[in-house]
């Protein structure tokens, strides 16, 4: 059988990395897309350097998206690539509107023009359900984002839709909820708690990487954290991306929810992270008004029936062992650091 080509746009982030991973051992050829911004040999796939072929370009530059696909001409392309933070997405507005929304829509339009037997994974998101009446929420579920980053993935979402239908395109979305793992950016609140939990763990009481206040993560021995009543439905990216190649060798494109079913608290993931490591989470961590989102997100857990009957897809990774790995991997990066 001829070797499948898969164009990775956005490679170098947390599900970039995995799904490269995942492709190469299905023997695909991977070619990556990046930013020009990002230096290889210290990102996410340093270690797959020599396996795949790694291309610049953009998604706000649609010249940049038209040659890649007409250079390597893939079979499969995963859009990947996004102003990916619902938090920052406030102060990225228009940012996240251009590179989130409307990049989507070129990479549609560019496989239009270009290749259109190319079958298109897109990263829909459960922060296009906002504030959802429905719990959990699955593939009929309506859309309300709460956020400029919801908003410009539902548009994303919305052309994908569109161009599928007007265009006979297959275009096969996933409705992923947050998916963690010990690649996770450290802007993101997961990777903060496992960060925080290790540091203090290691008697770091106050910690080189910053916050999104230009502080240390961890200051003092606490801390600072949003609403720690929101509710999150979280998963381990690794499982994820395998959702996505099961999205693109199935008969017809399709909208597809992806998640745990399981719904924990922010308390419940600072327990969980501080127990761990044999801290008692109380002790460290404080509500901070200053990390409360302008609107919050409702409660989302998913309903991946859908995924679990027509792509056979079912997460594998608890929440306990996820927690686990990504503390564990804070210690060692930190004990790194220090030899
Ligand atoms: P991520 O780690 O932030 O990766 C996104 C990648 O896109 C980064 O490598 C980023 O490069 C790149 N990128 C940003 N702007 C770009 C541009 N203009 N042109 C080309 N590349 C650009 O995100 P992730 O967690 O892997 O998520 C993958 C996708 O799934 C994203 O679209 C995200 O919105 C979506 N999603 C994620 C979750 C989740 O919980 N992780 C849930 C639902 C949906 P830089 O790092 O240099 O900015």
């Amino acid at each position: 059988m001829k070797q499948k080509t898969a164009l990775i746009i956005g490679i170098a982030g947390q599900d970039g990395s995995y799904l490269a991973e995942f492709l190469l051992s299905k023997n695909y050829r991977v070619v990556g897309l990046m930013l020009n911004s990002i230096v290889l040999s210290s990102s996410l796939i340093a270690h797959l350097a020599n396996k795949i072929a790694i291309t610049y370009g953009d998604l706000l530059d649609m010249g940049s998206i038209m040659e890649t696909i007409r250079s390597y001409q893939p079979d499969e392309i995963y859009n990947l690539a996004a102003q990916s933070s619902p938090g920052d997405s406030w102060r990225l507005a228009i940012e996240t509107a251009e590179i989130t929304g409307v990049g989507a829509q070129r990479v549609y339009e560019a496989v239009r023009c270009v290749k259109p037997d190319c079958r298109i994974y897109q990263a829909s998101s459960s922060e296009m359900f906002g504030t959802p009446t429905m719990v959990p929420q699955n593939e009929h579920t309506p859309f309300e984002p709460v956020n400029p980053y919801g908003a410009a993935k539902l548009y994303a979402h919305s052309m994908a839709q569109i161009y599928s239908k007007s265009y006979n395109l297959f275009i096969a979305c996933g409705i992923l909820f947050n998916h963690e793992s010990p690649r996770r950016g450290i802007n993101f609140l997961t990777q903060k708690v496992a960060y925080g939990a290790a540091c203090i763990k290691l008697g770091i009481l106050n910690s080189p990487d910053l916050n999104e206040q230009g502080e240390p993560i961890v200051k003092n021995g606490t801390i600072a954290l949003g609403n720690l009543d929101a509710k999150r439905d979280w998963g381990f990216a690794g499982d994820y991306v395998e959702a996505m190649w099961m999205m693109l060798q199935h008969k017809t494109p399709g909208t597809y929810v992806i998640g745990t079913g399981e719904i924990r608290t922010v308390r419940q993931l600072c327990e969980e992270a501080f127990h761990g490591v044999g801290l008692d989470w109380k002790k460290h961590v404080v509500a901070d008004q200053r990390f409360i989102r302008l609107t919050e997100t409702g409660t989302t857990v998913a309903d991946a029936t859908k995924a679990k009957s027509e792509l056979g897809w079912s997460p594998r990774t608890s929440f306990a062992d996820l927690v686990k790995m990504m503390v564990e991997h804070q210690i060692n990066r930190i004990k790194k650091q220090q030899n």
